[in-house]
């Protein structure tokens, strides 16, 4: 864990208007600044940022917060990846706090989740353009009316009916058995895996942070 110090540290040091501006153009405008939103699209400016107060609001899209918010969203970081990113760039050396084995066992076990979750919907995403996956998956989108664009920015995908397909893959890899269970992803039965969405349309389920925490079918 991040020491309580280094994050104060690292939020007095933080610059939001210098952050913000290493992003996006911004222009003085009355005691604020104000730029094209980093977070949705336009071509009227209505991100506003107010370096007194250390905040940014968006007119448009109401997203609103703080520097610690604005390296999150913006980077799609969790709130411990934001400080330390954050710290580099303010030159602040880490200090780690002990961890606790079940800390340290819980973050790794969570980071593995991470992992295969996105291993798991680039698979998706990739059979959604097989044969199968166009005549059942995409058909299935198009009659519901989802664009190209709305397949691909929410990430959907498809599951083929072989059962087998996913964990083969997925163990090919390098995935251990166990965590592709505790994820959600597959079943064992009387010693064969199986994909638990086979056959089905996917979609991730995201966290705040924009990170895949699950699926829905
Ligand atoms: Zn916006």
């Amino acid at each position: 864990m991040i020491s309580r110090s280094t994050i104060q540290k690292v939020n007095d040091a933080a610059d939001l208007l210098d952050v913000v501006g290493s992003f996006i153009k911004l222009k003085k405008r009355g005691a604020n600044y104000l730029g094209n939103c980093p977070f949705h699209n336009e071509k009227t400016p209505s991100f506003t940022v107010s370096a007194s107060k250390g905040i940014y609001k968006c007119f448009g899209c109401g997203k609103a917060g703080n520097v610690i918010t604005f390296v999150q969203e913006h980077e799609k970081l969790s709130y411990p990846e934001a400080i330390t990113w954050l710290a580099k760039r303010y030159h602040i050396e880490i200090e780690e706090t002990q961890q606790s084995n079940a800390e340290k066992e819980q973050r790794l076990v969570e980071e593995s989740l991470r992992i295969v979750n996105n291993f798991a919907t680039a698979y998706f995403q990739e059979n959604l353009t097989t044969t199968e996956g166009e005549a059942i998956g995409l058909s299935y989108f198009r009659e519901r009316g989802f664009r190209k664009e709305t397949i691909e920015k929410f990430q959907l995908g498809y599951c083929p009916e072989a059962r087998e397909d996913l964990p083969a893959k997925a163990l090919e890899k390098g995935y251990q058995k166990d965590l592709l269970v505790k994820a959600g992803l597959v079943y064992e039965r009387n010693n064969q895996l199986g994909a638990i969405y086979a056959g089905r349309v996917t979609f991730p389920i995201h966290n705040q942070s924009g990170r895949v925490i699950g699926f829905g079918a």
